[in-house]
Parts: structure tokens; sequence; C-alpha cells
């Protein structure tokens, strides 16, 4: 059956407080669901150590991000926790959808709400811990930041989560599997959001 949908409706942004799980659970949609095209972002954070360029992110200078802004190459961008810029390469995005492939976007609160603005028929998805208490477990439990950073953290996290009310559906992320399968059969079920 031909699907009636419009390409711009198959847009999905994840988003959500730190260390909530966004980028695990986006790897298990990668994993699990090879039909969902995922945005590799561009970011000027140093790789942690197993990252690799082009899979988790393309690392650049601060030039080249530079670059990338005033070219009007990415569809939104912001600074993440007081440190580093992250964005998404536009051309990408826009290729899959014309080619009508379901794409997912996981990125940060900033990020979500410029798309909302540029490109609002996309599918808002909140991504929750099950507490805050979880949440401070699993931020501790990755030991990728300094106690400094964790703080930061923290503090932008409680402002994050306030935001569930501007997003369009909340998935609580309480087992990895479990919360890719829901977000996948969200946009999936993706109802129409513009009449053409
Ligand atoms: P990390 O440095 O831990 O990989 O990511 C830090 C934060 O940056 C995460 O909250 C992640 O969602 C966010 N992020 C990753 N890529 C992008 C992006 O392209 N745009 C925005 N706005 N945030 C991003």
């Amino acid at each position: 059956m031909s699907d009636p949908r419009p390409a711009r409706s198959r847009l999905t942004v994840l988003a959500g407080p730190t260390a909530v799980g966004k980028g695990t659970v986006a790897a298990a949609v990668r994993a699990d669901h090879p039909d969902v095209w995922i945005s590799v972002s561009v970011t000027t954070r140093p790789p942690r150590a197993g990252e690799i360029h082009g899979r988790h992110y393309y690392f650049v200078s601060e030039q080249e991000f530079d670059r990338l802004v005033a070219e009007n190459e990415l569809l939104e961008w912001a600074v993440v926790h007081k440190a580093f810029r992250y964005g998404t390469p536009r051309r990408p995005v826009e290729q899959a959808l014309a080619e009508g492939r379901p794409a997912l976007l996981e990125i940060d609160l900033q990020g979500a709400r410029q798309v909302r603005r540029t490109m609002p028929d996309a599918l808002f998805v909140f991504l929750k811990p099950p507490s805050w208490e979880e949440l401070v477990r699993r931020l501790v439990g990755r030991g990728t930041e300094s106690e400094e950073e964790r703080g930061r953290r923290l503090e932008t996290a409680q402002d994050e989560l306030a935001a569930e009310a501007e997003f369009d559906v909340t998935v609580v992320n309480t087992e990895v599997h479990a919360a890719c399968e829901e977000l996948v059969a969200l946009m999936e079920n993706q109802p129409p959001r513009t009449e053409v």
C-alpha cells in the first residue's frame, strides 16, 4: 500500500535531559531498525575513546564549524553544556526525507526548539528518565565526565526536565529496548501533520 504521508512528516526529533540515554536509544534504533535514517551531528568536542569520525560524530575544528554556520549548512546548532558546539548537517536530512525514509535526530533541547521553528511538522519526542535518582545514577555510572562537568550537566538537566510540556509525546526510558520500540512505533504511526 502506498504511504500517503508527505515526506516531511517523517522527521522525528528525540530530545531529553543529559544522561537519560538518548544516544543509547538511538544506537538501539540503528541496530534493530536499519530502515530508520539517523543523523550524524558535527561537533567541536574532541572524540572520546572508541568514537569514530563519521559514525558517532563528525569531529570538526572551530573554524570548520564557523564555516558550516556561515554557509547555512546546519539545520540547527547549539552550544551544549556551556562547552562545545553541536549541529545537524542540513543536506543529509533533506536527502533522507526526499527519499521518504523515516529520519531521526537525537539532539539537545535548544536544537529541538530550533527545529520546531523551522520544521513544525516534525514529531517531537521527549525522552524522560524513570526518576531523578535514576538520572543521577546513569550520569555517575557512565563515568565520561569530570565531577565539575557532572555538576554542570545536572544543573542543565533540571531545566531540561521542565521542558517536557513542549513536546508532542513522552517516552520513559526505563529499559533501552522497550524505549527504542516505543519510539519506532511512534515514528511509524506518526499521523500526517499537514494536509497536502
Ligand atoms: P555528548 O557530548 O555526550 O555526545 O553529547 C552532549 C549533548 O549534545 C547530548 O545532549 C546530545 O543530545 C547533544 N547533541 C548531539 N548532537 C547534537 C546536535 O546535532 N545538535 C544539538 N543541538 N545537540 C546535539
